[in-house]
């Protein structure tokens, strides 16, 4: 992915400009800062977004992986993982998930505890 600076015309490849951090906090923009003038440059997201929804395949198989073992510390890390990767996605799918498996996770804890 080439990234232009807008403010000197630096032109490089993505991984020279170093992430600042997101535009909004759920928006599919980043800021990245020109290697050059340390101009910050906003970046879609659009590109990744294949990258992303295969890593948010990965960590749904993980979760299921984590509730069969009924280890839940485990499964609730990575559905925060999920729910924070949803915030590029922005699948309702995603979130339909992530609440059902939250339920079921606190199910495991409740059944966990119980004496
Ligand atoms: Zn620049």
């Amino acid at each position: 992915m080439m990234i232009t600076c807008d403010r000197c015309g630096y032109e490089g490849e993505g991984e020279e400009f170093r992430m600042i951090g997101n535009v909004m906090c759920c928006g599919p923009l980043v800021f990245r800062e020109c290697p050059s003038c340390k101009n910050p440059v906003i970046c879609d997201r659009q590109e990744m977004r294949e990258d992303i929804e295969d890593t948010a395949r990965d960590i749904s198989r993980r979760i299921e992986a984590a509730i069969h073992c009924g280890d839940a510390a485990q499964a609730r890390e990575l559905l925060k993982d999920l729910s924070f990767l949803n915030q590029c996605l922005n699948l309702d799918a995603i979130n339909d998930y992530v609440r059902e498996k939250k339920r079921e996770v606190s199910r495991m804890e409740r059944a966990s505890t119980a004496p």
